[in-house]
């Protein structure tokens, strides 16, 4: 069972005298369990393959971008299409036409989109233009929410500054710290509070927060949430870089039958390139530059690989049925690694939206980030390495959602299923 990971460790070891911790983003060093990283050589399909030539069955899907699985033909084949023609031109290509279009089709509160290259751009840029179109100045955030590593919304944000315990960060100036009210997920009062306060530009969520491990809006907050920020003249600003094309094709405003008026979007759209995108209301779009007053730019927005990579993912999801196997294969994920750790008498419990899920050790309800935070770290980190070790790769954070792609194999869902229950008696 022990796998040899020398090749991995000599790599670290080099990466660390050249990178900050190694990696090029920090939750990857996998510190909070008690590895370290193990760097990839190859991917196909549901499989991930490291460097020393060890096999794993992938649930981390590149942190949500690889809902098709690796190196899917049809979109290697796109890719190399768009690349024959050239890499970049920072002219328009008709590409990024056709890209705009796909997510105006699927998303029907963007009415018009602007492609970026991250989330986090993604994210910056529609703050920015919400106060521009307001002229406020607040920003209203959920405590426990990522929106990317922008100054301002790295405060109580999450995901890897939750994992690695830091406050927020170093670096950010004490007016950027300030900016953001932050109020607790679900807590509508709290937010009710905040809007009545006045000022407030728009209020940012994660659709279905899954920074803090997967945690959904309780029902009707979704509503009400839009109800409360249109009646005091915030705008809505639903990040959906996680959500969009994973939980549902239309993104989890589709699910919540909301309109929020600004859409973030990313991981998926790019199809495993680096592509992203911000959408929403005509009338406050067309704020942007060059119509309007808000600037926002970039050099490789819109590149035709990210676009070609992109533009085929969204086709293959809209198959028939794509939704429905995701919600199948991540029901019986979920269900076993639940009924895993009743049978060995661990505190657990399960948040789910389609085919991202998290694996709370602790009785729960998990609703909010205090509650999540209660759960027994010590633990979600021997099952990590319990799975790592059976062949199974999941998101090195309890703050964290797996998730399930198409390349996913019945006989793969039973091999996850098997390695979960072992891991669990075992810890
Ligand atoms: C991943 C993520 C981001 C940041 O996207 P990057 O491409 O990593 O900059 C923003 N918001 C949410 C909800 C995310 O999950």
């Amino acid at each position: 069972m022990t796998r040899s990971t020398t090749r991995s460790q000599e790599i670290f070891a080099r990466a660390q005298g050249l990178i900050p911790g190694g990696v090029n983003s920090p939750v990857r060093a996998c510190r909070q369990v008690g590895c370290e990283p193990l760097f990839m050589a190859r991917g196909e399909g549901s499989l991930v393959y490291d460097a020393d030539g060890n096999e794993y069955l992938d649930l981390v899907g590149s942190w949500g971008p690889l809902i098709l699985g690796h190196a899917h033909p049809e979109v290697l084949e796109a890719i190399g299409r768009a690349m024959a023609r050239g890499t970049t031109f920072g002219a328009p290509t008709e590409l990024e036409v056709e890209f705009a279009a796909a997510l105006c089709e699927a998303v029907p509160s963007i009415e018009r989109v602007r492609a970026v290259s991250s989330g986090t751009e993604a994210t910056l840029s529609a703050l920015r233009l919400a106060r521009g179109f307001t002229g406020r100045d607040k920003i209203v955030k959920i405590d426990g929410a990522y929106h990317g590593h922008t100054d301002s919304l790295l405060v109580a944000a999450g995901s890897g500054a939750a994992t690695l315990g830091l406050p927020g960060s170093a670096g950010v100036t004490a007016g950027a710290a300030r900016d953001p009210l932050v109020v607790p997920h679900n807590d509508l009062p709290a937010l009710e509070a905040v809007l009545a306060a006045g000022d407030v530009a728009a209020v940012i969520v994660e659709a279905i927060p899954g920074n803090m491990g997967c945690v959904p809006p309780a029902p009707g907050y979704p509503q009400t949430l839009r109800a409360l920020t249109a009646a005091h003249g915030a705008l809505l600003v639903y990040d959906e870089v996680m959500t969009g094309f994973r939980v549902a094709y239309g993104g989890a405003q589709a699910l919540h039958g909301v309109t929020p008026d600004l859409t973030c979007l990313g991981k998926i759209v790019g199809g495993g390139l680096p592509a992203a995108a911000f959408g929403g209301r005509a009338d406050v779009m067309e704020l942007l530059a060059p119509v309007g007053k808000v600037y926002q730019a970039g050099t490789l927005s819109g590149n035709p690989l990210a676009m070609a990579a992109g533009l085929k993912t969204l086709e293959l999801l809209r198959r028939p049925g794509a939704y429905e196997r995701l919600d199948h294969l991540s029901q019986i994920v979920a269900d076993a690694w639940l009924d895993g750790a009743r049978a060995a008498g661990i505190p657990a419990c399960v948040n789910r939206v389609g085919s991202m899920f998290t694996l709370f050790f602790q009785d729960g309800p998990v609703t909010d980030y205090t509650s999540a935070k209660r759960s027994d770290l010590q633990r979600f980190a021997a099952f990590f390495r319990g799975m790592r070790a059976r062949g199974v790769s999941l998101p090195p954070s309890q703050f964290e959602a797996a998730f399930t792609s198409l390349a996913l194999s019945e006989s793969d869902v039973d091999q996850i299923c098997s390695a979960a229950r072992d891991t669990l008696r075992e810890i």
